[in-house]
């Protein structure tokens, strides 16, 4: 170990800063968040500096005088020499010095930080490669949600009451995993502290009474239309905690990968047409394992609220008090007219766009023709392969030319994303339509002519 990672109080303290640029000015800005007392020594302050409220300058040369009464100090000037002074006469005098990209002269560094006050992770290289330890803060910072810094203040509020209760030190540990991973911590990440209050001290009671189990909860998410890329960082970090995960056709296999390797994964979804659970078994199934203590994940393609009976889901979970919640994923829609070089509005093409269901009920669709055969309007349909033909045609009938561009894109953004293009007069007819695999997403309007120039992305 090169050197030793401490975190100093600097509140209230006088810290000294030699440089008015632009690097001088973000160390102050630091400093200053961290509560210190901080002068500037520089002949001349860069206006930015006006900005910074509780700094004092100096406007003069560096002078060993300046030193006195500093609890640490920062040479940021562009100035070599002036750099060294600094160095030299801080290390005389034993106070922390550092000297901005020059480590052979620091006494100190300061490291690269992710912030989530109280909660403060360093980085540092020594000095070898800031590169590198700014990429590794960049790849903690999308797993570390930031109501963590909320979360580290509620646990404080509790934790003295915490102590008083549960007297036991690895009961206590235990406890507080509990709150931390369960559901009292998501509500807390939801906004909702109020809640997690009641569910804390409930919690804090049963287990004076000796009487606490754990409680399970559903996170129902939206797992994007395939790209795992494509999921969200709330997405994947709920995956990674769920003792169960459910899933369907819907959800890529690269997806499910992305859940936690020990968890369960139990398959709902349809196999050739027969449904291996009825959408009331699935609903039944969340409250068993929720009731049994676990936290399921209820995995479903795109977004869950779009044609996905996410709401159906989630009504059985709050009529048994389960505690829950929902993550929107990017919906096919979105996902894969972007996937397919098709953007969704476009000035000269369309206004408005509108997502609809081509599912057959009883060989006929159950839609609103004369507003779907809108001029200057995207059609997106979900699950309308089937009744294609019947598509083209009613909205020809309803008044849209027979040339308007459409397109049926095959399982969009994966590796075996294919599409057919076509005009609504000759789409069906295509003899490539009858070789698509599920899923697939159809898209009617001007915009589809832009492929031609906006494809990006080549599986
Ligand atoms: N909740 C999902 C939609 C579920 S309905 C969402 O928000 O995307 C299922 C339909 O979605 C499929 O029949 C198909 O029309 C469409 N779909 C989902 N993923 C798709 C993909 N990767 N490529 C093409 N269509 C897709």
């Amino acid at each position: 170990m090169d050197y030793l990672p401490i975190f100093l109080n600097v509140k209230g303290k006088n810290c000294l800063v030699v440089g008015g640029g632009e690097v001088a000015l973000r160390k102050s800005r630091l400093l200053v968040q961290a509560g210190a007392l901080v002068t500037i020594v520089a002949p001349e302050l860069d206006p930015a500096f006006a900005g910074l409220a509780g700094i004092q300058h100096i406007p003069e040369r560096f002078k060993h005088g300046h030193l006195d009464g500093s609890l640490l100090v920062i040479a940021a000037t562009n100035d070599d020499d002036t750099n060294e002074t600094v160095s030299r006469e801080a290390k005389l005098r034993n106070i922390p010095v550092n000297v901005v990209d020059n480590p052979a002269q620091c006494s100190f560094i300061v490291p690269s930080i992710l912030d989530r006050s109280p909660i403060m992770v360093a980085f540092s290289s020594g000095g070898a490669s800031p590169v590198l330890t700014r990429m590794l803060r960049g790849k903690l910072e999308t797993l570390v949600p930031q109501g963590y810094s909320k979360l580290a203040t509620f646990s404080a509020r509790f934790r003295q009451s915490v102590k008083t209760h549960v007297i036991n030190p690895a009961k206590r540990r235990i406890f507080w995993e509990n709150v931390l991973e369960g559901p009292i911590a998501e509500k807390v990440l939801s906004g909702d502290e109020k809640s997690a209050e009641t569910m804390l001290l409930s919690m804090l009671e049963k287990e004076s009474t000796g009487e606490q189990k754990s409680i399970g909860e559903v996170f129902l998410v939206g797992a994007g239309p395939g790209d795992p890329d494509l999921l969200t960082f709330k997405a994947l970090r709920l995956m990674q905690k769920a003792d169960v995960v459910l899933y369907d056709n819907l959800v890529s296999k690269p997806i499910l990968e992305m859940t936690r390797r020990d968890a369960q994964r139990i398959f709902v979804g349809k196999m050739r047409g027969n449904h291996t659970l009825p959408q009331e078994g699935i609903n039944d199934l969340l409250v068993r394992l929720a009731l049994e203590g676990k936290r399921v994940l209820r995995l479903k393609g795109g977004d869950p609220f779009i044609f996905g009976r996410g709401g159906e889901e989630i009504e059985k979970l709050a009529e048994h008090k389960i505690s829950f919640q929902v993550v929107p994923g990017i919906t096919a829609a979105s996902g894969v007219s972007t996937y397919a070089g098709i953007p969704l509005t476009h000035r000269d093409y369309a206004q408005s766009c509108i997502f609809v269901t081509g599912h057959l009920k009883d060989n006929s669709m159950d839609l609103d023709w004369e507003m779907l055969a809108r001029p200057k309007q995207t059609i997106v349909v979900y699950m309308g392969l089937q009744g294609l033909e019947m598509l083209c045609a009613k909205l020809i009938q309803h008044g849209l030319p027979g040339s308007t561009p459409a397109a049926i894109v095959q399982q969009g953004t994966t590796p075996n994303q294919r599409v057919v293009c076509g005009t609504l007069d000759n789409l069906s007819n295509n003899t490539e339509v009858a070789t698509l695999h599920a899923p697939t997403l159809i898209i009617i309007g001007g915009v589809v002519s832009l492929r031609k120039k906006l494809t990006w992305f080549q599986p």
